[in-house]
């Protein structure tokens, strides 16, 4: 789960790393009245979970309250990058004296930690990884040691921090630390992380990713969840306890199994398709599973063909040849469906499938000769 900014400095604040005092906003009421409480200059910022808002236009300061009405008006109802801002975040405008990057993650390859620090923060940091990556520290941490204030001030030290942030930098790394680790966090980033003239360092901004895997242990989660704009598909695909991932592409896909599911988009994307979406079915693929998983993928418009792709192992295939069968008398479907069976009992499914050959349903020997015909018939061709 992604956190918007002001739920990311909530978070924050439970760890004790500071950040500048303000309050979220709906109506541009809300939001003059908390700047004028904060104080002027104040600083407005859309809500919205993409990056770049402030080129985009979506971070101002306002001097006065006329101005704070004046970027608040503006900000609420503005289209970031296709996300509407429905909240502004409005907090007292810090003075910058310079502007650092600091971030968690987990590095999968090296099953360790990854701390990003930077003396080059602010909002090109992007730019930063491509024309001068040595700029950005990266230093692996150990999650059985975890991170000490002296491997915090070393790390920042070899960042090129500057000498009178070193201790204040070093203090919320430890803290952003925590917050990642005790916090079930994926990712936590601050850019940019500041040094003010009175050389305090604070964060300006809150990046999190929560750990929906670890969500049983935190009921207090429940607040950020409220707020999540959940992709049409994929909140109908969880009410129907489906394991659905919304893509981009035009290839509908039903796969078991977590693994062959990631097979099959790689397979579609080799032969020049895009996947519409992932999708598991998991051990039971029966009627009421397809017709759930069928229904979900004819919502998406981009869809111009379904791939289903069984490999039978516990799962039998003339189970799953059944349960189309009989998800198709329940769904009408707009797209055809290019079945590949294969293991358990994949001879008896394809003679329970063969009747209803037809062009909306094609039956493949293979994989790869399955994935083929799907990305043809999404790319508008006729397939006999
Ligand atoms: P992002 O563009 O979505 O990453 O939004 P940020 O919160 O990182 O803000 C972008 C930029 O706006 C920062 O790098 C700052 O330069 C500027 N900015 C944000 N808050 C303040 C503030 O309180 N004072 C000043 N002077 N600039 C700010
Ligand atoms: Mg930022």
């Amino acid at each position: 789960m992604d956190l918007f900014e002001y739920q990311g400095k909530q978070y924050f604040a439970r760890f004790g790393i500071p950040t500048s005092p303000g309050g979220v906003a709906d109506t541009v009421d809300e939001a003059v009245a908390i700047a004028n409480k904060v104080g002027y200059p104040a600083v407005i910022k859309a809500q919205v979970q993409v990056g770049g808002r402030g080129k985009a236009g979506g971070i101002k300061i306002a001097n006065s309250e006329p101005e704070a009405r004046k970027h608040a008006s503006n900000i609420l109802g503005m289209d970031i990058k296709g996300h509407l801002v429905k909240r502004v975040w409005v907090e007292h405008a810090s003075d910058i004296e310079k502007e650092y990057y600091a971030s968690f993650t987990l590095d999968r390859s090296a099953k360790l930690h990854l701390a990003m620090v930077s003396a080059k923060g602010g909002v090109d940091i992007e730019e930063v990884a491509d024309s001068d990556p040595d700029a950005i520290v990266k230093h692996h941490v150990n999650p059985l040691d975890g991170i000490s204030i002296d491997e915090a001030r070393s790390i920042a030290e070899k960042a090129g921090i500057d000498q009178p942030a070193i201790g204040g930098v070093a203090d919320i790394l430890v803290k952003l630390y925590d917050a990642f680790v005790k916090g079930d966090a994926d990712l936590v980033e601050i850019n940019p992380l500041i040094l003010t003239p009175e050389h305090k360092v604070h964060a300006l901004d809150a990046k999190v990713t929560l750990d929906d895997a670890a969500g049983f242990r935190h009921p207090e989660w429940e607040e950020f969840r409220v707020t999540q704009e959940y992709d049409g598909r994929e909140k109908m695909a969880k009410e129907r306890g489906l394991n659905y991932i919304g893509l981009d592409g035009s290839v509908g896909i039903i796969a078991n199994g977590a693994g062959l599911a990631m097979s099959t988009l790689d397979v579609v994307n080799q032969v020049g398709g895009q996947a519409a979406n992932f999708l598991d079915l998991g051990g039971g693929a029966d009627a009421k599973v397809m017709t759930n998983a069928l229904e979900v993928i004819n919502t998406d418009d981009k869809v111009r063909s379904v791939l289903v792709n069984i490999f039978g192992g516990i799962t039998r295939c003339d189970h799953v040849a059944e349960g189309i069968i009989e998800a198709l008398s329940r769904v009408e479907l707009r797209n055809p469906l290019v079945i590949r069976l294969d293991g358990t009992n994949a001879e008896k499914a394809r003679e329970i499938l063969q009747p209803y050959v037809s062009d909306k349903l094609i039956l493949r020997p293979t994989m790869l000769e399955a994935a083929r015909t799907a990305v043809e018939l999404a790319n508008g061709g006729n397939v006999k």
